[in-house]
């Protein structure tokens, strides 16, 4: 009779491989501050790496590099991210007031209703460039390029 143990791995085995293999992770290239600085830094518009240089050449064109430390930052694939997140946070606010709109409790007239979209524009447009900083600081200590450089 043998003695078969389930949470062991058969040693025999040269086939067996622990998940994740050591190194498996990709390494950063670079020296990044910690977390809370690296994000605060992005939604504060400016390098996640060195904080020296803003990261947006105009409302939310990435420049290519850091003008100050050279971080890669056009090659971070920020993509659907920053629109996703600024949806999220802006639109449980609206949800507040489609909910009170629906339920009798606010009824705005033509008027408020044309400033409250104005300002949820505005919030999308704030909450956009906030969000596209901080996940590019992410990114960019995660050490996650762009496969192929954006042109
Ligand atoms: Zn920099």
């Amino acid at each position: 009779m043998t003695n078969i143990t389930m949470n062991q791995p058969p040693a025999e085995d040269p086939e067996f491989e622990r998940w994740p293999p050591p190194q498996a992770a990709p390494q950063p290239e670079r020296l990044m501050p910690d977390w809370p600085v690296t994000i605060w830094r992005g939604l504060c518009g400016r390098c996640p790496q060195c904080g020296a240089a803003p990261i947006f050449d105009g409302y939310l064109k990435v420049h290519k590099t850091c003008l100050h430390c050279a971080a890669p930052l056009g090659d971070m694939p920020a993509d659907d991210a920053p629109p996703y997140v600024a949806m999220l946070v802006v639109l449980h606010f609206v949800a507040l007031f489609v909910v009170l709109f629906f339920k009798g409790y606010y009824q705005p007239g033509l008027l408020t209703a044309g400033v409250l979209l104005l300002a949820l524009a505005a919030a999308c447009m704030i909450a956009l460039r906030l969000a596209k900083g901080a996940i590019i600081g992410i990114l960019l200590k995660l050490g996650l390029k762009r496969e192929v450089p954006n042109g």
